[in-house]
């Protein structure tokens, strides 16, 4: 498919981003391309000549042979960048997505003691709640996580970002220790059981357990608002991610709950992504 002699970074840019598929193939490919060779994406601009390697090219090409058959680039290179945090990924967790960062900015946004009590709920690789932690040095951050090597994931984050988060494993509320938040933030799982787009694109290499949540797609987010009152200080906030379709449903879902001040928000796509309460 591709020639595996040394060659130009933009020759192989070219090459590999006309048999990559996708959305973004040109930016796949400088990704890997940029994984491959340690070189920065603008030094491709900047140096379009410059020669790979035969062994660098070689690399390369195994590299966009996978991505060819689907595979995120995020899972090919171990990593993908959140609120400008470098993030370890693996296929155990739901890739962070440019999305789940409104939820980040609004959470900065809200008026919480100093030392704020946050929980991110279903953390994965720990995406909000690093990032929260990241902003806000004062406050307690911890998170959660149903699943054991997304807790050592997350957990391995924080660690390597030197970030003060605590993570636990607790398949949402149930195996916590007795807490009391100031503010509980969640990405759950939201897609309704039945959707077509599972078959296509990146999702298809992600956990289902990620991403799916009973026919409608709002069981957990249902057992979340449910239980979230008795895990929140008075005042206490709760803010989830949601389809952009959900947004009535998951307003009532807060409503009934007994939350005030419901609020339903949308992304940078302007369509409903988050309702907080
Ligand atoms: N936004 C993701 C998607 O539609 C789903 C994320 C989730 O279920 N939490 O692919």
């Amino acid at each position: 498919m591709m020639s595996e002699a040394p060659l130009s970074c933009e020759a192989l840019l070219k090459q590999a981003a006309d048999v990559i598929g996708g959305d973004t193939p040109r930016l796949d490919a400088e990704l890997m391309l940029s994984d491959v060779t340690g070189w920065s994406r603008t030094s491709f601009r900047a140096w379009p000549e410059r020669e790979v390697n035969v062994a660098e090219v070689a690399r390369f090409c195994t590299l966009v042979e996978q991505r060819c058959e689907g595979r995120p680039v995020a899972y090919l290179l171990g990593e993908q960048e959140f609120w400008s945090l470098p993030l370890k990924v693996s296929p155990c967790t739901l890739i962070p997505r440019p999305d789940t960062e409104c939820l980040v900015e609004a959470a900065l946004a809200l008026e919480l003691p100093e030392n704020a009590k946050v929980l991110d709920l279903g953390t994965g690789t720990g995406a909000i709640a690093l990032a929260l932690a990241s902003e806000r040095p004062g406050w307690q951050v911890s998170a959660s996580d149903a699943v054991t090597e997304a807790v050592e994931l997350a957990t391995e984050n924080a660690t390597r970002l030197g970030l003060p988060v605590t993570v636990r494993q607790s398949n949402w509320f149930a195996d916590l220790p007795a807490g009391c938040f100031d503010l509980i933030v969640s990405n759950p799982p939201y897609i309704a059981g039945k959707d077509h787009h599972l078959s296509e694109g990146d999702v298809r290499f992600e956990p289902a357990s990620a991403l799916v949540a009973g026919n409608d797609g709002l069981d957990d987010i249902r057992r979340i608002t449910t239980e979230a009152p008795a895990w929140l200080s008075p005042g206490g906030w709760l803010m989830l991610e949601h389809g952009y379709e959900q947004g009535a449903a998951v307003h009532r879902l807060f409503t009934q709950a007994g939350f005030a001040s419901v609020e339903t928000r949308q992304d940078y796509g302007r369509r409903d992504r988050y309702t907080l309460g």
